[in-house]
């Protein structure tokens, strides 16, 4: 199993989950970031940081959230490492409880 960065992180990317995860696995775009699966170690550290309650474990996924498994996978080939927490982008609060937030993905 492995943890999982859902909707809510899109235009948000607030990188408080950055700083205590142990191994390094979060993964940066443009406006969202993902956890690479082959990583995560399910230490649950990152969970209760995320100030957009966007991270749940695998098995816990939403159902309507459930296409960022395979997301979080495919894009974490393709994005770099992200190892420090930064400056969230400055409308972030304002995008933290909108819904329907995929189509806003860059990749
Ligand atoms: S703390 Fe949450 S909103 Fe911020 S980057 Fe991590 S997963 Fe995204
Ligand atoms: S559960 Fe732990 S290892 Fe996995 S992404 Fe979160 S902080 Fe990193």
């Amino acid at each position: 199993m492995a943890y999982v960065v859902t909707e809510n992180c899109i235009k948000c990317k607030y990188t408080d989950c950055v700083d205590v995860c142990p191994v390094d696995c979060f993964h940066e775009g443009p406006n969202f970031l993902v956890i690479d699966p082959g990583e995560c170690i399910d230490c649950t550290l990152c969970v209760a940081e995320c100030p957009a309650n966007a991270i749940f474990a695998e098995d816990d996924v939403p159902v309507d959230q459930r296409q960022f498994i395979a997301l979080n996978a495919e894009l974490a080939k393709q994005w770099k490492v992200i190892v420090e927490k930064k400056a969230a982008p400055a409308d972030a609060d304002e995008w933290r409880d909108v819904k329907d937030k995929l189509r806003l993905l860059e990749r």
